[in-house]
């Protein structure tokens, strides 16, 4: 047993406790006696006061009332307005999953509910949210968990033993060092590996999405990096250039933690799953398998918003909001004991949205910063959220009274819900009609599914409408989910105005090509851009003015598609633009050392750099692909 184990349960009543584990960074403590199960938060308080970690105590699997028994007794004492949708047993860790309709009520005030249900059903009782639009994603997602506790209690027990159990590297010296195995100078295949004297640790493992040769893939050949010594990979959010590439570690053996948020995990299992089932369908053979990324997801680590984690020896991060889409975070970085401070924004957003919080700004400490360039040149400065708002509900009101059927390509997470709720407030506003369909396709639809799964993680504002007001922007009747080709074609050939969400963003194959082809050659329609658009795609051409596109005909051949549609680009995006970057730099506290910009085009990253440093004399560098930099 580690010392640090040793010396909880030197709080602990002799014999009391049956055995003690980690669960990652956390410590669970399981015990046989009844009685302690009821008066054990003294022992607790004072041993969590001494060793500064989580200590949750569970009954030992032995004593679990049987899973019917504990069903009954948990129906019991819950009130029936809870809506209780289903009750899952975790029997390894003696955690019972209780979906509720209305989580807060079955904790009960101060988690009074929760700890009679420990004592009476002798489970853990763990309680999530029913999502109130079916999310089978989510669904397969728990039932794997729970199917596979075994494996993931000696998982999670393995992580904690190796955060705790001291350091298993010489060090020599002190030192950090970040290597850009992606993202350096572009935007796609986010990738970045972290070497401390102790710690090997990647941030994030993407795809560009873009191409299909080899420069889609992160360097996992520089020689830096060695899959058999990485220690942790963090995840800042779920989209696919940063994520894409992430189960082909697994593939290849990698079988350690990946830390994340919740909607995050849930977000990249589905994009990972649809990039398979892309390719696939063009024929390519795909880069992992639905195995790769269920191991992927049997080691995936949920971390909230500012709980402050342990990952190895040497290194504690914290998510904090990064307001870029649902549960993505900037990754605040300490190690060593204050030897460095880091701070990986990730992508970030520095102004509110209709749904997330504009990014954090304050830090204990931060010396470097990694920041992203999406939009970091200086013709990049955007019109303000309001007037991008207008304009956008001027396109819907416009080519709805035409007649016409507007098609937005979004990237699937994120935007696609944002216009979802902006959408909202136009009918609640009275400014478009409330019986206008809008078509969900697909991959939104599901992420939108997942959205209502995790209310928790949007700002102040939608929060209370959702809550209080009872007004949810992603239940409403006007939303249609769209699956299938026949719909789609039903949708194109229908005289009825609409609005389409469908994916792929840039239009690089996916549902919104598929609208496109069928909408594009009649006038009244519309198109309008919302997401990054890059270069080559068919969406950064026709906004850049081709106006007559060859697609491979099926079967072999080529054909024009010309372009008559109204083309619009909404300059709203999921990425803070140049003037939110100045200013999320200017607010930053305390102000950093080092800059360092990534995820954005050349031109953009150096234009970034240079301003920065002008502005605030902060050293700001602009790193390359494979380029290595000492921190320390
Ligand atoms: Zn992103």
């Amino acid at each position: 047993m580690t010392d640090l184990l040793e010396e909880v349960l030197q709080f602990m009543p002799a014999d009391a406790v049956s055995e003690a584990a980690f669960e990652g960074a956390n410590i669970v403590l399981y015990t046989k006696s009844k009685r302690f199960l009821k008066n054990y938060a003294d022992a607790v308080r004072k041993a969590v006061h001494a060793v500064k970690k989580r200590i949750e105590v569970r009954p030992d699997p032995s004593i679990q009332l049987s899973k019917a028994e504990a069903q009954q007794t948990i129906m019991k004492l819950l009130p029936e307005e809870t809506g209780v949708a289903q009750i899952l047993f975790e029997e390894k860790r003696s955690v019972v999953i209780i979906e509720a309709d209305k989580p807060g009520l079955v904790i009960g005030k101060n988690g009074e509910l929760l700890d009679r249900i420990k004592q009476e059903a002798l489970w853990s009782p763990v309680v999530k949210r029913n999502p109130p639009l079916r999310s089978e994603l989510i669904e397969k997602i728990r039932s794997v968990l729970y199917e596979n506790s075994d494996e993931r209690r000696k998982f999670l027990n393995e992580t904690g033993q190796r955060v705790y159990s001291g350091y298993k590297r010489k060090k020599d010296h002190e030192w950090v060092r970040i290597t850009y195995l992606g993202s350096g100078r572009q935007v796609g295949r986010s990738s970045i590996l972290l070497q401390t004297p102790e710690s090997r640790i990647l941030f994030d493992c993407g795809l560009d999405v873009s191409r299909s040769d080899e420069e889609a893939y992160p360097y996992l050949d520089a020689p830096e990096f060695r899959l058999e010594e990485l220690d942790a990979i963090v995840v800042s959010h779920a989209h696919l250039d940063h994520t894409g590439f992430l189960p082909y570690l697994y593939k290849f053996g990698y079988r350690g933690p990946v830390y994340c948020t919740l909607p995050t995990r849930d977000i990249m299992t589905l994009l990972q799953l649809d990039t398979i089932k892309i390719m696939r369908a063009e024929g390519k053979e795909p880069l992992y398998t639905s195995d790769d990324i269920k191991q992927q997801l049997l080691r995936c680590i949920t971390l909230d918003y500012e709980e402050v984690t342990d990952i190895t020896p040497d290194v504690r991060i914290t998510f904090q909001n990064s307001g870029h889409m649902i549960g993505a975070a900037m990754v605040h970085v300490h190690i060593g004991n204050g030897l460095h401070n880091i701070l990986y924004t990730a992508d970030i957003k520095y102004t509110d949205t209709y749904l997330l919080s504009k990014a954090k700004t304050k830090f204990p400490r931060a010396e470097t910063v990694l920041l992203e360039g999406t939009y970091g040149g200086a013709d990049n400065a955007m019109p303000p959220m309001k007037e991008q708002n207008k304009a956008f509900a001027e396109i819907i009101t416009k080519t709805i009274s035409r007649g016409g059927k507007l098609l937005v390509p979004v990237l699937g997470s994120g935007r696609g819900q944002e216009i979802l709720a902006h959408i909202h407030e136009m009918v609640l506003e009275g400014l478009i009609p409330e019986n206008i369909p809008v078509y969900v396709d697909g991959m939104v639809w599901d992420i939108t599914a997942i959205h209502t799964a995790y209310p928790e993680f949007f700002n102040a504002r939608m929060r209370k409408k959702i809550f209080q007001e009872g007004q949810n922007p992603f239940l409403q009747d006007y939303i249609i989910n769209v699956g299938s080709h026949k719909e789609r074609q039903e949708i194109i050939d229908s005289n009825k105005p609409c609005i389409i969400l469908a994916t792929s963003g840039m239009l690089v194959g996916g549902a919104s090509v598929e609208y496109l082809k069928g909408l594009a050659e009649q006038k009244k329609n519309s198109l309008a851009f919302s997401s990054y658009l890059g270069p080559g795609s068919y969406g950064r051409r026709i906004r850049d003015g081709e106006r007559e596109i060859m697609f491979q005909k099926q079967g072999g051949g080529q054909e024009p598609l010309y372009i008559n549609l109204e083309v619009h680009t909404i300059e709203i995006t999921g990425h803070a633009d140049r003037t939110e970057l100045m200013n999320f730099i200017k607010n930053l506290q305390p102000r950093p050392r080092k800059i360092l910009i990534n995820h954005g085009e050349v031109s953009r990253c150096l234009d970034l750099a240079s301003s920065l440093y002008k502005k605030y004399r902060i050293e700001t560098l602009a790193p390359r692909n494979l380029e290595a930099l000492r921190l320390r």
